[in-house]
C-alpha cells in the first residue's frame, strides 16, 4: 500500500468478549494487546494507559451495547437503514475524537432482481499527522451476518448480554468489540493528553461480510490520498486459539468464481436423448468437483456456497 506493508492481525474470540464483574479487576484483553502493539512502537506511560482503561471499562462496555444494539445485518436489504446508521455512529464517534473523518461513498449494489441499493459509505479518519512519525491504518467492520433467538442464541443477539463475564451478542466480538477497542485505544491517550506514538487512521466498513463491495475500489481511488502514508494495515478480524490475546500474523483470503452452464432451450426426453445429451447439472457438478480437487492440492478449503474457511496463524 506504500512504501512499507506490514500486517498485523488482533484476534478476538467468536462473538464473546470477556469481561469481570464490576467488582473484580477487570480485563479488557482486546484493548490490553492493542496497547501492547503501540507500546512497540515507542515507549510510554503503560501504567497509566492500564488504570484509565480500568476505571473507564463500564464504558466501553456501554460503547459496545449500543453498537450491538444496531441490526447491522449487511445481508438483509430491509436492515439496510440500520446499517447506514450504524456507518453513522462509527463516524460519529471518531467525530466527536476530533478525528478528520470522511463517510465515503461507495456507489450502489445491484440486486438480483435489477434494482440497486445505497452501498454503506466507508468510514475514513485520521488521528495524527507528523511526517516523523510511523502511520498505523486500522481496518475494522461494524455490519454482521444474520442472528435470530430461533437460530440457536441462547440469548437476544441484539441485546449485550453478560453471562459469567464473557458478553454475548451479535457483532460484539466479530467486529464491533474491535473496532471499539482500538478507538478507545486512540481516546485513552487524548483523555491522557499523551501524544500517540504513531499517526492513526481508520478505515471502517459495512458489507464485509457479505464480500465487501465497493471497498476495493475505494481505496485504489484513495491509493494516492488517504493511504498514500500508511505503513502499517493491522486487521482485527480473526479468531483467537484460546482465551489469551493473540496477534495473528497470516491471513488467507477468498477467491471467488462463477460457474454458469447453458443446457438445451426445452426438455429432452431421456428415451431419445438420453447418453448423447449432456445435462448441465452433471457438467456443473464435474467443474465444481475439479474446482474442489485443484483447491485441495493447493492447500485451500473450497466450498460451493462461497463460504471458505479462513484461517489463521497465531503464535504458540
Ligand atoms: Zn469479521
Amino acid at each position: 500500500m506504500s512504501r512499507q506493508q506490514h500486517r498485523a492481525t488482533v484476534s478476538q474470540p467468536e462473538e464473546t468478549v470477556t469481561h469481570t464483574s464490576s467488582r473484580e479487576k477487570m480485563n479488557l484483553p482486546v484493548l490490553s494487546s492493542i496497547l501492547l502493539v503501540i507500546s512497540t512502537v515507542h515507549a510510554f506511560q503503560y501504567t497509566d494507559l492500564v488504570q484509565y482503561i480500568d476505571s473507564h471499562q463500564e464504558e466501553y462496555v456501554e460503547a459496545l451495547r449500543e453498537w450491538v444494539a444496531v441490526e447491522s445485518d449487511s445481508s438483509n436489504v430491509l436492515k439496510r437503514p440500520d446499517l447506514h446508521r450504524m456507518m453513522e455512529m462509527a463516524a460519529q464517534k471518531l467525530r466527536l475524537m476530533g478525528g478528520t473523518v470522511e463517510l465515503v461513498d461507495i456507489g450502489e449494489q445491484e440486486l438480483p432482481d435489477g434494482q440497486t441499493l445505497a452501498l454503506p459509505k466507508v468510514v475514513t479518519a485520521q488521528f495524527g499527522n507528523d511526517s516523523s512519525k510511523h502511520t498505523v491504518c486500522v481496518y475494522g467492520h461494524v455490519d454482521v451476518q444474520p442472528a435470530k433467538l430461533e437460530d440457536g442464541w441462547a440469548t437476544d443477539p441484539y441485546n449485550l448480554t453478560d453471562i459469567n463475564g464473557n458478553l454475548y451478542g451479535r457483532g460484539a466480538s466479530d467486529n464491533k468489540a474491535p473496532v471499539l477497542a482500538w478507538i478507545h485505544a486512540v481516546e485513552a491517550y487524548q483523555a491522557l493528553n499523551m501524544e500517540l506514538p504513531v499517526n492513526v487512521k481508520f478505515v471502517i466498513e459495512g458489507m464485509e461480510e457479505t464480500g465487501s463491495n465497493g471497498l476495493d475500489a475505494m481505496i485504489l481511488a484513495q491509493r494516492d490520498t488517504f493511504f498514500s502514508d500508511v505503513d502499517y494495515i493491522i486487521i482485527s478480524d480473526c479468531s483467537w486459539l484460546s482465551r489469551r490475546p493473540a496477534l495473528t500474523y497470516g491471513t488467507r483470503g477468498n477467491c471467488y468464481f462463477f460457474a454458469e452452464v447453458e443446457g438445451p432451450k426445452q426438455d429432452l426426453h431421456s428415451g431419445v436423448y438420453g447418453g448423447t445429451v449432456i445435462e448441465p447439472m452433471t457438467d456443473l457438478i464435474g467443474i465444481l468437483a475439479r474446482g474442489s480437487e485443484a483447491a485441495l492440492q493447493l492447500g485451500y478449503s473450497f466450498s460451493p456456497h462461497g463460504q471458505n474457511n479462513l484461517s489463521y496463524a497465531t503464535p504458540s
